[in-house]
Order: structure tokens, then sequence, then C-alpha cells
């Protein structure tokens, strides 16, 4: 069985946030057999969005590897995690209102803007998230996005409680001890009862790096270079590349 991890931001999703560009290529990988999981930064109630839009039933992973999202009945064995709607839900990063207390701590002398200090119209302006994405991007469960600061050295100051603060091309996100490549084992060692499991990533940024090194075939969108990866220009390159 072929099992593809997907980033979101930059790889199937570009500019305006639609899921249409990507739609084609979801269709040949679904025809091509793999077992498709998301694996973003983005909350469950934005990664619902896209699922529904590309209509995919398999688990994905939220909030940078802070949670695998399994849906009732996918595997045909009981897996141990917590339950919420119809997931079984295996945690691995940090609680949203831990994360946001610290911030709110702090967020005076760093002077930060993420989520929990900013309203729906600040955000689109942060990010350029259409109006009917943006309330899905502040249902978080794990993690916080910090759009703005106006001084250095919070990143230590988080890292020293506890927290991770992973910068991406133009924010930092901060989440616990996790990262997508440990959420990205825990699928594989479920996908593995099932049979000999062949592993693929699709990522553009760092925080995809740890995802590439423990897949067997990893790839690159754009011009960050990676050890492990081939880069490619888009991912309807992937399709040639991969045959
Ligand atoms: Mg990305």
């Amino acid at each position: 069985m072929r099992v593809i991890f997907l980033d979101l931001d930059k790889t199937l999703l570009w500019e305006d946030y639609s899921p249409e560009p990507a739609r084609e290529f979801i269709g040949s990988l679904k025809e091509k057999g793999f077992e498709i999981v998301l694996n973003s930064s983005k909350t469950r109630a934005e990664q619902e969005y896209y699922r529904r839009a590309w209509k995919l039933r398999e688990p994905f992973i939220v909030e940078n590897g802070s949670a695998v999202f399994i849906p009732d009945g996918y595997f045909p064995f009981e897996v141990k995690g917590v339950r919420k709607g119809s997931y079984t839900v295996i945690e691995l990063g940090e609680r949203y209102e831990k994360i946001k207390a610290i911030l709110d701590n702090i967020a005076e002398k760093y002077g930060l803007k993420y989520y929990g200090n900013s309203t729906p119209e600040e955000v689109m302006a942060f990010t350029g998230l259409p109006e009917e994405l943006v309330l899905l991007a502040f249902q978080r469960e794990y993690s916080e996005t910090i759009f703005r600061w106006s001084r250095e050295g919070f990143e230590e100051e988080l890292e020293a409680k506890g927290l991770r603060a992973v910068r991406g091309s133009r924010f930092v996100n901060v989440i616990g001890n996790t990262d997508k490549g440990k959420a990205a084992l825990v699928i594989l060692s479920l996908y593995s009862r099932l049979g000999k499991v062949e592993s693929y990533a699709v990522g553009d940024g760092e925080n995809d790096f740890p995802l590439f090194e423990i897949v067997d075939r990893a790839f690159i969108v754009g011009n960050l270079s990676h050890a492990k990866a081939k880069n490619i220009s888009s991912i309807d390159e992937l399709l040639e590349v991969m045959g």
C-alpha cells in the first residue's frame, strides 16, 4: 500500500486558499490507489473543509503534528485515543488553552499578535484568508500562530516554558513538543498493521523537514533544499516523477 502525506499551504493551496487547483492532482493520486493523508499546520475545521472538497476519507494530521484524527471505522481495528465527534484522536502536542495562556503573559513585552488576541478582520489582513475560511482557522485546539512581533527573544522564552516555536516563511507557529514527522510515524505504524507500506511526502517548508526524514520518498515544492527530498516546481510535476 502507498501512503502519501501532503502539506496544504504553498503545496496544494496558493494565495486564494481555493481547493480547486489541486482537485485534479488529488483525483490522480486516488486513481493510483494512494492513501492520502493531509499533514498541515491548519486546524481540524479547516482540514475538514478541504477533505469535503476533495472527498477524502483518510486520517489526517492537524496543527503541525499536534494530533492525528482517525475517522470512525477507517481502520478495521480499535485505536487507542481520545473521542472527539466522529473521530478517535491521538494527541501529541499541547492543549490550545495552555499555549494561549503562556502567550497572553508575554504578549505585551514582545508586542505579539496571534489568533487569541486578534479579530477575524485582523487575521484576514495578516494571512489573506478569505472570509469564509477565517473562522475555521480560529477553531484552534493545539497551536497558535504569531503573525507579528515588535521585539525578538520571545521564541527562547516560549522554549524555556516547554513549547516549540517553529518559524515559517512569514509567521511563527507555537506548538507542544511534536512535529509533522512524529505524527506521521503514528499513522504509518497503524497502516503497517494492514500490510507493507511505501511512504511518500510532499511539502514546501522547514516544518516539513521532520516529515521528509521518516518517509521512503520525499518531494519539496519550490527552492528550499533538503538532503532526502527531490525538488519539484509544482505538484503537477510530481505525477511524472513518481511514475
Ligand atoms: Mg507549506
